[in-house]
């Protein structure tokens, strides 16, 4: 799982085609996509290997982010996914946010 960066290139939709949901998508310096939440939490709140930014070249990076807030990955945070473990409240309600969004009729 490239660290979540599993988005579909451009040529697709930006949509995650696990929840359905339209996403900001972000081509990292690796070359492949990633889609991440268009809310920023602070660092602390958000563990180190779910910490992504975008820098000035409009490329995520998920190291380095000196900045004082963060972006976490959709993956992570997918309605149709399991609940994230060993993440804070703010985190779990950006879940809970998606597991109502992406649920049928919701
Ligand atoms: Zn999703």
């Amino acid at each position: 799982m490239r660290e979540g960066a599993t988005a579909p290139w451009p040529d697709d939709p930006p949509v995650c085609s696990t929840c359905g949901l339209r996403q900001d998508r972000f081509e990292t310096w690796y070359g492949w996509w990633i889609f991440l939440e268009p809310v920023f939490l602070h660092v602390n709140l958000v563990p180190v290997e779910l910490r992504w930014t975008v820098d000035s070249e409009e490329r995520a990076v998920n190291w380095a982010c000196a900045d004082s807030e963060c972006q976490v990955p959709h993956d992570a945070v997918c309605g149709r996914a399991d609940s994230p473990v060993h993440v804070g409240t703010e985190i779990l309600e950006i879940w809970e946010m998606n597991r109502r969004a992406a649920a049928p009729g919701a």
